[in-house]
């Protein structure tokens, strides 16, 4: 098609097709197995498939309140307050989204003006910045090494500045499987109260810890719940990413303002899949069996890659596992990513992607949300490359 009018003024600049979708691509293209792009290998259960029909056939079929189905939002609170003693209420401060990436772009917009700076540690999870830089706001990273065995309070401390607004912390983290302590809250907790900063806390790997860890969750202390939007996501509970449905607890001043902006991006969430996940989380062990399920996953593929001489730490949560190439090569992460998938068969994402800046790390991140066979012969496949 040609065209005489004037080439619009990218609004993201820096951004392109996320590695996600480029690695699933190449992978998909290759035939490879796709350690790359997190999301399950298998089903969600047939009776969570059984009530999203129930509520389909009885009718749910039209728009849900703009917050969400009520009964949702009860389970959701009931849920939050059996693990944190915190009460949100489900009808002022839990609203439904469309994802924790509605949830996380609703949040940021919600307390971000132009020029504010917000900080966030990366590595990223990859809808952070872009949805900070469209607000008009200026990401200060706190960047730490893959390892990520340590946040250093002091470090966040000298970012703050009287522009800092927000903070935004993700725990199981994505890529790297480090899981925040107690500890770690708490000196966030002192940091946002002493400088009043808003906090957005992406929580949707809450089910996945391993090791006998707990997740301390925003909301679980009281000084810190009161300034926090906590983002969650059924997608990587249930097994149901493609469902797209999430939830965002806040205290009520900032909900209201959170829903004036959800109102006019999505207006509501997908009606009967919000009542079937509502009765379904009414069992607890449905998500409370999570953690041991991908902690046999995990320990699955880390012995089946042991021997090839990679320095890997056992992730501490999350259904992503990083291995450090370093001692063996020090090939750029992107390069070498393509060349398994192309050459070996199997794909991975650079971490380097999870970076302002291009640092190069010598880190590979693998998927093990797969099925045991899967993960066996991704394995067999990550010893047949020459690294
Ligand atoms: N945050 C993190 C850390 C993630 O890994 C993901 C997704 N994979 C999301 C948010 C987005 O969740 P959803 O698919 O529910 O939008
Ligand atoms: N969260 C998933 C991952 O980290 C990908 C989600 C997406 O493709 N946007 O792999």
């Amino acid at each position: 098609m040609s065209s005489v009018r004037a080439e619009i003024k990218s609004k993201l600049p820096k951004v392109g097709t996320t590695i996600f979708t480029t690695m699933s691509r190449l992978a998909e293209d290759h035939k490879a197995i796709n350690l790359a792009q997190g999301f399950p290998e298998f089903d969600c259960s047939p009776d969570l498939q059984k009530l999203v029909d129930k509520y389909t056939r009885l009718g749910k079929n039209q728009y849900a309140p703009m917050a969400g189905v009520l009964p949702l939002r009860e389970a959701i609170s009931e849920k939050v307050f059996n693990a944190t003693a915190t009460e949100y209420h489900p009808e002022t401060e839990i609203t439904i989204t469309s994802g924790a990436t509605e949830a996380l772009y609703v949040a940021i917009s919600t307390v971000v003006h132009p020029g504010d700076e917000v900080i966030v540690f990366e590595p990223a999870y990859d809808s952070y910045v872009p949805a900070i830089a469209l607000n008009g706001g200026v990401p200060v990273f706190v960047t730490l090494d893959p390892q990520y065995d340590k946040i250093d309070w002091e470090i966040v401390a000298s970012r703050i500045s009287e522009k800092t607004r927000a903070i935004v912390i993700n725990t199981p983290h994505n890529p790297t499987g480090k899981v925040w302590t107690l500890e770690d809250l708490q000196n966030l907790t002192a940091l946002a109260a002493g400088h009043d900063l808003i906090v957005i806390s992406d929580e949707v790997y809450e089910h996945i810890i391993f090791d006998g860890r707990v997740h301390v969750s925003a909301s679980s202390l009281p000084a810190l719940a009161e300034r926090t939007f906590v983002c969650g996501s059924f997608g990587k509970t249930f097994h149901t990413t493609g469902w797209k449905v999430g939830y965002c607890l806040a205290p009520k001043d900032l909900t209201a303002e959170f829903r004036k902006i959800h109102q006019y991006l999505v207006f509501s969430v997908v009606t009967p899949f919000q009542f079937a996940l509502a009765e379904y989380l009414n069992e607890p062990e449905h998500y409370l069996k999570l953690s041991a399920f991908y902690e046999t996953k995990r320990n699955l593929f880390v012995d089946a890659i042991k021997d090839v001489g990679l320095v890997i730490k056992a992730s501490e949560g999350s259904f992503f596992q990083n291995v450090f190439y370093g001692n063996l090569s020090n090939e750029n992460d992107f390069t070498l990513a393509k060349r398994l998938t192309i050459e070996a068969g199997v794909a991975s994402i650079p971490v380097s992607s999870f970076y302002d800046k291009v640092v190069d790390y010598n880190v590979l991140r693998f998927c093990f949300a797969k099925n045991d066979d899967t993960l066996l012969r991704g394995a067999e496949l990550i010893h047949k490359i020459i690294w």
